[in-house]
């Protein structure tokens, strides 16, 4: 982060703006808003500033820069048209320690004016230091769409209520609790439409249901969070995560995606790496109880479904046992993200009509693939096969495949680190497929696909719509994190 960005109160606070033109004036204004007292520094005025100065909502000093102005404003704002005359403004404020805008010049001011998007009380400001003014812009018009014109009156509401509210729930969880369900429902639908009575009314009963139930809001979210790629997180998914007091991820869940949560979440990494140290599961298990039985709300972030080789239904089970609430949020597997964006249909007609899902794992030191599975069932003709956690264990899953009749001319495929920027695939065939990832150096998280639709592949995957490197941008709409 190259600046901090911070709200100034200028009420009633001195502040200088050098130059007489346009752009001076509309500073001018900018700070007028915010209830400075502005003087303005320069020889002459456009009309608009003289009649400013005429009405005596401005001071002014009719005459060239002088350096002595700074040391008694709080900010000063160079906005001449003469760089030469700007950059001595700055050179003086910055010897003064005062804070000191060039208009148009990121490099020589000391602070800048963000885009931003005015809902008082309620004001989001965006910049992006100077690098892309355009990416800035284009998302303050996104955010301006995306929040309601009342948000600000919603926000007053809010702070009308806050000392109440404060009074009947001492206890900060369930404060905040109350606030985001009143934020999320047809409470703020009310003060939204301009329906205040309605809306005090609401606030009153859901008030009293909260002050009834207690402390009693543990719960656990087992979250699927997708295959890599951070947009493959659900709505639904993303909700929870943004509300969770916890959040207890994964090795495979992507970090961007924990930017999602609150800052003031407790982060705990439960990251197992294979065969090696790691939180065991019954660590897991026992820190999600512990959480979830203090009255928190903990989002249990898993890659891909929490309910395909995910333990999940192990932590479901759990929590159920120990009677407490919790909910499944599923997540796109590693098959079917990874498929999709390898151009790997896991279905098609004429050559595969159905699909399985096998894990190849098994204890480490054993180099035999899978005794107990039934090998024969696996090796039918017209089925995909998709299989996870197969790394070391290739060579032995190929060779137990053709044993029990299948091809060796099938089509196989790695691919490893589907869905994100690192996403590499080897194709090849059964009879080739652990030789040619040996040779191009397999890496993890890797799956195995079997079967006639990985020869689509080549033709599917370079159309690939959403893959890794042309995905459209996320773009929100009203109502979409509400
Ligand atoms: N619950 C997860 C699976 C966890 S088991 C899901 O539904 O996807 C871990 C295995 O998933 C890895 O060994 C690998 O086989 C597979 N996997 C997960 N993410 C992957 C990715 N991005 N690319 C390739 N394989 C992946």
């Amino acid at each position: 982060m190259d600046q901090l960005p911070i709200f100034v109160t200028l009420k009633g606070q001195p502040c200088l703006v050098v130059g007489g033109g346009e752009v001076a004036e509309r500073k001018v204004r900018q700070l007028l808003a915010a209830g400075a007292t502005v003087t303005v520094n320069s020889p002459q005025l456009v009309s608009d500033l003289q009649e400013l100065l005429d009405t005596k909502r401005i001071h002014a000093v009719l005459r060239p820069f002088n350096t002595t102005l700074i040391e008694t404003h709080l900010l000063v704002i160079a906005a001449t048209s003469d760089r030469a005359v700007n950059h001595a403004i700055a050179a003086a404020a910055h010897k003064a320690l005062r804070l000191c805008n060039v208009v148009d010049d990121p490099a020589h001011s000391s602070f800048i004016n963000p885009s931003i998007v005015d809902r008082s009380p309620l004001i989001v400001a965006i910049s992006s230091g100077g690098q892309a003014p355009v990416l800035a812009r284009m998302l303050r018009q996104q955010l301006e769409r995306w929040l309601p014109l009342r948000l600000g009156a919603l926000a007053d509401w809010a702070g009308q209520w806050r000392d109440t509210i404060k009074v009947r729930l001492p206890d900060i969880a369930a404060r905040r609790l109350f606030w985001e369900r009143a934020f999320s429902g047809a409470l703020s639908d009310h003060v939204l439409a301009g329906r205040m009575p309605a809306a005090d009314d609401a606030l009153h009963s859901a008030l009293d249901a909260q002050a009834d139930a207690g402390s009693d809001s543990g719960e656990a979210w087992l979250v699927g969070a997708g295959p890599g790629d951070p947009e493959l997180l659900s709505l639904r998914g993303f909700h929870l995560l943004q509300h969770a007091d916890v959040v207890m991820h994964d090795r495979l869940v992507a970090p961007k995606l924990l930017a999602f949560a609150r800052r003031d979440a407790e982060f705990i990494d439960v990251g197992k790496v294979g065969g090696g140290p790691g939180t065991s599961q019954a660590q897991i298990n026992a820190l999600l109880l512990a959480r979830v039985r203090a009255g928190k709300r903990v989002c249990r972030l898993k890659g891909g479904d929490p309910y395909v080789f995910g333990r999940g239904s192990e932590e479901a089970e759990v929590l159920a046992q120990a009677g407490l609430r919790f909910q499944v949020v599923p997540g796109i597997t590693a098959a079917n993200g990874c498929g999709a964006y390898a151009g790997i249909p896991l279905t098609h007609r004429g050559l595969a009509q159905a699909v399985t899902f096998v894990t190849g794992h098994l204890a480490p030191d054993s180099d035999v693939a899978g005794d107990d599975l039934n090998w024969a069932a696996l090796a039918a003709l017209k089925q995909t096969l998709v299989i996870y956690m197969s790394g070391r264990k290739l060579a032995a899953i190929a060779a137990q495949l053709m044993t029990h009749g299948r091809a060796g001319q099938t089509p196989a495929a790695v691919v490893i680190a589907g869905t994100t920027p690192q996403q590499r695939i080897i194709s090849g065939t059964l009879a080739d497929i652990a030789q040619r990832a040996a040779d191009a150096g397999l890496g993890s998280p890797a799956l195995l696909y079997v079967g006639e639709v990985v020869g689509l592949a080549g033709h599917l995957g370079r159309h690939t719509p959403g893959g890794p490197t042309t995905r459209p941008s996320l773009e929100l709409r009203p109502g979409d994190l509400q």
